[in-house]
Order: C-alpha cells, then sequence, then structure tokens
C-alpha cells in the first residue's frame, strides 16, 4: 500500500530543494487550547508587594496545605506499595478488583452498577475525554451541548478532535438551573451528547431530583445520551442532595465521569473513572466495546492507587468527609457574608463543590472596561487574584476558591470588599 503511495506520487524531494527542516505539527494539537491558561496569560499579574498574594484560583484543595487527605488513605496506598502486586499492567479498563470497589461506591443512592459497567482513567478529566470521544463523531460534523457558565476543559477536549461544542445557559437567579428551554433549543440532528455537571464547578450549585429529571425528559425525547460529571459528588453542603442523574433510573443512557480528586484531595493520583448507566441497552451497540477500545489507547490508569483504591473507598472515616465539609461551608458561609457588604459586586451562596461566583455590576465600575480590567487591578492594589468569568465563559463575574485557609479567606474577602468600595462609581 505505502509503495504503491509512493510510486504512484513521486514523493522523493531531491537534496538540493529540501528547504529548512520544518515539521508540521498535527492538527489534533492546533486544535487543543486551556482557556483558562489563555486567559489568565492575558491578565498582568502584578501583585502590590505591601501585602502577600492570595490566590484564590486554582481548583487545587492541596496548594495551602490545610486540606490533606485522610491517614487511611495514605496507608492505603503504603499498603498496596509494600504489597508490590500493583507494579504491572493492568487491564487497560482497570483491575476487576477496583473496578468492583468503584462500583459499590457509586451505588450508594440507588444506582446499580457491575464492575463491568465500570472504566478507570487516569483522572475524571481522562475519563470525560474518553466519553466525549466514543460518543461524538468529528466526521459526520456533531456537536456536543456544554453549560455556560461551565468547566472549560468540555470544550477543550471536543475542539482538539473536531467536535463542536454549543452551549446551554444556566440561570444565575435561579441557583444556577439549566434554561431548559434553551437548551432544548441548540439540539439538532447532529447533537451527540448532553454534558452535564453537577454539582457544579463554577457554580456551586446542587440541582434537584424534580430538575434533573425534566433535563432527563428532554435527552428521552430527543435520544441523546448524557454525559454525567459528577466529580463533586456527596461535596454538598448541609440542606442540599446530591442526586446522582443515574439513581434516578430514566431510560436515557448516561456516562458517569468522576474521580478521586476532589473529594479524596488527591488531584494529583489520577484515578478517575466513567460508569455506564444503560438499563435499556443502547450502549450495547458498539459504545461498551468503543469505550474498551478508546482506554487501550493508554493503557489504563495508575495501578498503584488502583490497587489501593478498594481500601480508599471502604476506610476514609465519615470524620475526614464531614471535616471536609465544615471547612467548605464556613469558609462559604465567611466569603458570603463578607461580600455581601461590598458596593457593586453580588455573591452566589454555593450549594456545594469547593466554589463561588461572585458577579461584578459592571456598570458600578465605570474605571473598568470589562471584568479582566477589574480583576487585574485587584491584583495590583490588593493581591488578591480570582479567575475572571471569561475563564468559565461568563464575563461579569469571578469565581473564588474555597479552600484555602480560613485566615486568608477573611483577609482576601476584606480585601475585595475594600477594593470595590474604594472603585465603587469612580471614573
Ligand atoms: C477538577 C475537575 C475535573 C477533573 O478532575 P481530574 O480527576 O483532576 O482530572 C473534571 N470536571 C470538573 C468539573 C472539575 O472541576
Amino acid at each position: 500500500m505505502l509503495d504503491q503511495i509512493t510510486r504512484n506520487k513521486k514523493v522523493k524531494v531531491s537534496k538540493s530543494k529540501r528547504g529548512p527542516w520544518k515539521v508540521e505539527v498535527s492538527s489534533t494539537a492546533k486544535n487543543t487550547r486551556n482557556f483558562i491558561r489563555e486567559i489568565v496569560d492575558n491578565i498582568k499579574i502584578e501583585p502590590n508587594p505591601q501585602k502577600q498574594l492570595i490566590s484564590l484560583s486554582i481548583g487545587d484543595p492541596t496548594v495551602y496545605g490545610n486540606l490533606k487527605t485522610s491517614n487511611e488513605t495514605i496507608e492505603a496506598v503504603i499498603k498496596a506499595a509494600r504489597e508490590g502486586a500493583f507494579n504491572g499492567y493492568a487491564p487497560a479498563v482497570g483491575y476487576q478488583n477496583a473496578r468492583q470497589a468503584v462500583a459499590e461506591y457509586l451505588s450508594f443512592d440507588g444506582a446499580e452498577y457491575s464492575y463491568e459497567d465500570v472504566i478507570l482513567c487516569s483522572g475524571c478529566s481522562s475519563s470525560l475525554e474518553m466519553c466525549i470521544t466514543v460518543l461524538a463523531d468529528p466526521l459526520k460534523g456533531q456537536n456536543i451541548l456544554v453549560p455556560r457558565p461551565g468547566f472549560p476543559i468540555y470544550r477543550t477536549l471536543a475542539e482538539s478532535i473536531g467536535v463542536k461544542v454549543k452551549y446551554y445557559d444556566l440561570i444565575p437567579e435561579k441557583d444556577w438551573e439549566i434554561d431548559l428551554d434553551h437548551l432544548e433549543s441548540l439540539i439538532d440532528y447532529k447533537t451527540a451528547a448532553i454534558v452535564l455537571n453537577n454539582p457544579s464547578n463554577p457554580c456551586g450549585s446542587v440541582y434537584s431530583e424534580d430538575h434533573l429529571r425534566k433535563l432527563l425528559a428532554i435527552a428521552y425525547n430527543y435520544q441523546i445520551p448524557i454525559i454525567a460529571d459528577e466529580i463533586y459528588d456527596r461535596l454538598v453542603f448541609p440542606g442540599h442532595k446530591f442526586v446522582s442523574l443515574a439513581s434516578l433510573n430514566s431510560y436515557v443512557p448516561i456516562l458517569v465521569c468522576g474521580g478521586l480528586a476532589k473529594r479524596f484531595l488527591v488531584p494529583g493520583w489520577r484515578l478517575g473513572w466513567v460508569a455506564i448507566h444503560d438499563p435499556i441497552g443502547a450502549f450495547d451497540h458498539g459504545v461498551r466495546q468503543g469505550m474498551v477500545k478508546l482506554s487501550q489507547r493508554t493503557i489504563g490508569s495508575n495501578t498503584l492507587i488502583q490497587g489501593a483504591i478498594p481500601s480508599i473507598l471502604k476506610a476514609s472515616p465519615q470524620k475526614f468527609f464531614d471535616g471536609l465539609i465544615d471547612t467548605l461551608v464556613e469558609n462559604a458561609k465567611i466569603c458570603y457574608e463578607i461580600l455581601k457588604t461590598a458596593k457593586g459586586i453580588i455573591p452566589y451562596r454555593p450549594q456545594g463543590t469547593m466554589y463561588m461566583m461572585v458577579e461584578i455590576e459592571l456598570e458600578k465600575f465605570p474605571e473598568f472596561k470589562d471584568g479582566m480590567t477589574f480583576g487585574q487591578k485587584m491584583i495590583e492594589e490588593e493581591s488578591v487574584f480570582c479567575l475572571p468569568g471569561e475563564c468559565f465563559e461568563i464575563p461579569g463575574f469571578m469565581r473564588l476558591v474555597l479552600t484555602v485557609p480560613q485566615n486568608l479567606m477573611e483577609e482576601a474577602c476584606d480585601r475585595i470588599v475594600d477594593f470595590c468600595n474604594r472603585h465603587y462609581l469612580l471614573s
């Protein structure tokens, strides 16, 4: 075959005609964009030298060292390492024991999985990549629906392989519920999947069963599968309830993505999963097999953590999870109470996750042409850095992380208030 092409096309180039050797980059690489980086690189980060920089930007709960994973989790990994039984290649979809443990962990609220429904991945990002790749076909010009505001990785993963994204709106005044009419209006015959992120990064929202059922009804009517990014499952504040989409046992085929990163405070360990919920067998015509094939491209996830995962998921005491929730609830309360006293911004109370959204009433700050210049000035004067809403496709907002130590949380919010009050209606 190759010989034939070479012969037919006369691809041989004479040495003298060769220019400098420039290797071309593939379109996959060219089309891969890190939207947070692109935006953050446009902000001059020059903090006020008089004030310690407080970064409320990175969604990594481990950076300040105040939040640590449980001892049980650490012991489980040490034990797995000592056993020496997890140094070889695992099956690309994961060890059966490890998959079984995840299946049981996810069955807590009535969703039912067997180990065969679970594929282990290198972090939840890689779970999402697998789901988007298995469902959406760039050669058919297909698209996926993703939330706005939302986590930018869905777009990164889709566009890098030539799949289009369409944004459905979330409604801030309704606790960031999905604008279901808008979502429905975006569906066309090329829509391959709907991405749901519940609880939501960056919104901190947690959807009610009723709202999820309405989404399922739309997906059912148009026969569109759902990719449910539930990485913040159970990181929910008192008074709210996490409902896994799969636990509603609709007839909609769902790929549930999750992992250890957030709830177990180990994002660097790169252990994620996809759990297949498909009571009607809609994924039996190639998708299940396709997932297995895709897992073989990189031969699965970290085996050491796989070896430890049955203990990690069972042995971490409730006290550990409660402690994390308490910290987040307390920080959310502090932020909300302090920020609501500021002029010209509106904090939105989160219902879960590690984030809080704050609206900037830009018309009250005529000095700044947009949220980016607002944010930049806040770094220069107050040394507080939050991610601008532009990172999540929602200009005029900023996202705060709630995982920093309490004294820094208070200090940062006090400085934001000073900043807002000082610049309010200043021109
Ligand atoms: C952090 C995060 C992920 C990625 O998790 P990893 O396991 O670190 O890859 C996926 N989705 C959302 C919404 C996240 O915030």
